[in-house]
């Protein structure tokens, strides 16, 4: 049976521009578990979409199928086949680690699927995602055959969702908790057991193949490094040596790994377990100079309550970054903040440049790679943004 959600009058308009999100306060009505399919009809019942609900969620349902069209297993691995189809044509050659399905950039909203060579990492965050597995699940396994299927739960929205936190194996043999994959050449080891998102960012190749080309010569300072990927890829590029600070000790052991995969010279690389903010004001103050320098943070801004503290975050971090580099240096500033628009990050990548005192200048903006495509009618799923500045 499918429950009807009607949208309260005046709160449709989101739908009819074809926006995935329904939210919960848009509803004349709360819906109640189970997290099943749902058509979503306007104040005059005309049926906008299908969808399924996720009934602890502010967003009480996302829409999968505009217009009056079924929401079957023939729609879903058409978007699952589609969602394969791009990353045919846009990965790199040498690359078998990559963002397979993007969630609503994907039309498939809250289902990311992450591949590392043979092995593929799930995260359905939202209860909807979860009920929808019957149609996901079988095409996506018979476009793999033979690969590892593994649920990652721990992720926070499931938190919210009141959904099991404990992975699952979804399909093949349980993976090694380091899985090698290999990006533009190089090797590196997603960390499916313990590590962050679903073990590795894939989002940022197409910025680690910039600092590669950037940094022939080259010192580089790598802040929030999680396992030093943008490290690997700049000595690749023939950098003179890598610095990388992170909290994590368990992130900059497996960022050593990752260089020793790749046959570098570890008496290049240094490993900082520091807070990146001291560690910053510290070489600050000895007059250090780099002549690339990352900043990566974590999403400072999940939310948009929280936009003015992360944009003091960001101001901080970049201010500090700012005054380390050489002449002719350069920074790759970036966030991965939802809520933090580009337009506003470059206002306070301006502000950082005024307070440091350092002309800098916009070579480019950039964001995540193509298999992190943009829903055009859900912005919000512009997340990662990245300038790279010179000074
Ligand atoms: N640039 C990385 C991804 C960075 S994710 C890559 O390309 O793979 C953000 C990282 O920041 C995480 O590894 C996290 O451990 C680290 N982190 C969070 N807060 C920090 C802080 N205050 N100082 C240093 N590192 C921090």
């Amino acid at each position: 049976m499918t429950t009807q959600l009607f949208l309260r009058p005046g709160r449709d308009d989101a739908a009819r521009r074809r926006h995935p999100w329904v939210f919960s306060r848009a509803l004349a009505g709360s819906p109640s578990p189970p997290a099943e399919e749902v058509e979503v009809r306007s104040p005059s019942r005309a049926l906008l979409g299908r969808g399924f609900l996720s009934p602890r969620s502010s967003i009480a349902a996302r829409i999968w199928r505009f217009g009056d069209g079924p929401l079957d297993a023939s729609w879903v691995a058409g978007l699952v086949e589609s969602a394969v189809a791009l990353r045919e044509r846009f990965v790199p050659p040498g690359t078998d680690g990559y963002r397979v399905v993007h969630a609503e950039g994907d039309g498939l909203p809250g289902l990311v699927v992450d591949r590392y060579a043979n092995v593929l990492a799930v995260q359905a965050t939202t209860a909807g995602t979860e009920a929808a597995r019957p149609l996901w699940l079988p095409p996506l396994a018979a476009r793999f055959p033979g690969a590892t299927i593994l649920q990652r739960n721990d992720v926070a929205s499931r938190h919210g969702e009141g959904l099991p936190l404990e992975d699952e194996l979804l399909a093949g043999s349980p993976p090694p908790g380091r899985v090698p994959f290999r990006e533009r050449g190089l090797t590196f080891l997603a960390d499916l057991a313990g590590g962050q998102k679903t073990g590795f960012f894939l989002d940022q190749r197409e910025n680690r193949h910039l600092v590669r080309g950037l940094s022939a010569g080259r010192s580089v300072l790598n802040l929030f490094s999680y396992s030093g990927a943008f490290g690997v890829a700049a000595l690749a590029g023939g950098a003179t040596r890598v610095t990388h600070v992170d909290v994590s000790a368990p992130a900059l052991a497996l960022a050593r790994e990752n260089h020793a995969a790749n046959g570098q010279d570890l008496s290049l690389v240094e490993t900082v377990v520091a807070d990146a903010f001291e560690d910053l004001r510290e070489r600050v103050a000895r007059g250090e100079t780099w002549d690339v320098v990352v900043t990566d943070p974590p999403a400072f801004a999940k939310k948009t309550l929280d936009v003015d503290r992360a944009c003091r975050g960001y101001k901080d971090v970049n201010r500090l970054a700012l005054k380390l580099l050489a002449p002719g240096g350069v920074l790759l500033a970036c966030s991965c903040s939802g809520p933090v628009s580009i337009d506003l990050f470059q206002k306070v990548l301006f502000a950082a440049a005024l307070d440091a005192g350092v002309p800098a200048r916009i070579l480019e903006r950039r964001g995540a790679g193509p298999d992190h495509p943009v829903s055009i009618d859900c912005p919000e799923t512009e997340y990662l943004k990245a300038f790279l500045l010179a000074r």
